[in-house]
């Protein structure tokens, strides 16, 4: 994905979007981050529902799109499809996306962190975020508002989605941070950035764009 004429590996990002009329970040701003590596999920009511789940790795947010949302019950495991790298400046994003332009709908703050990486702690593994994300096995702690512990990302060969998805699945692990029995999406629906619900983000971006 990287070359010559994509030197931040945000090509595929930029071509999906108009900057004249979307609000997103054009991903001008390309940094190396902070000292900790950041996530973010996105609650994004597009043509359907669906979670982006956002992790950064290499100077981008490595992104997939996890239409159920995630689970805090190691046995539910949720689908993840891959997509399009966004750029850092993009865990801040919520807002509305207009109708007719890609990803068009409401695009909420969901929950917000930072990670560790615990392949990288395993004496005999020590993969880095970009071995494992090309490994297709990516072991991390969050240390969101709403999500915590030790989740895993395992890329599949399961023929789930579309052809041409790259599909993973997206698993709580067995820690303390498990709880079989809780619904985090539906028990926790709102902005962690503004408290917000997505109709209220909805309602306030139409107010401010005078409509
Ligand atoms: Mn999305």
């Amino acid at each position: 994905m990287s070359g010559r004429d994509d030197p931040d590996g945000l090509r595929a990002y930029r071509e999906k979007r108009d900057f004249a009329r979307t609000g997103e970040p054009a991903g001008d701003e390309t940094g190396t981050g902070g000292p900790v590596p950041v996530f973010v999920i996105q609650k994004h009511a597009a043509r359907r529902l669906h979670y982006d789940l956002r992790l950064e790795i290499g100077g981008v947010l490595a992104s997939w799109a996890v239409p159920k949302g995630p689970s805090t019950d190691p046995a539910r495991k949720r689908l993840a499809v891959r997509t399009e790298d966004h750029p850092l400046d993009y865990a801040g994003f919520e807002g509305v996306i207009p109708a007719g332009e890609y990803g068009g709908g409401t695009v909420m703050v969901w929950d917000r962190g930072i990670y560790e990486n615990l392949r990288a702690a395993k004496a005999d593994d020590g993969a880095d975020m970009p071995r494992s994300l090309a490994d297709g096995t990516i072991e991390v702690r969050l240390e969101g508002e709403k999500l915590r512990g030790a989740w895993a990302l395992v890329r599949t060969r399961g023929r789930f989605g579309k052809p041409g998805d790259e599909n993973w699945l997206l698993i709580k692990k067995r820690d303390a941070e498990a709880d079989p029995g809780a619904d985090v999406t539906g028990e926790r629906p709102d902005s962690v950035l503004t408290g917000r619900s997505l109709d209220q983000i909805a309602e306030e971006e139409d107010a401010a764009a005078g409509g």
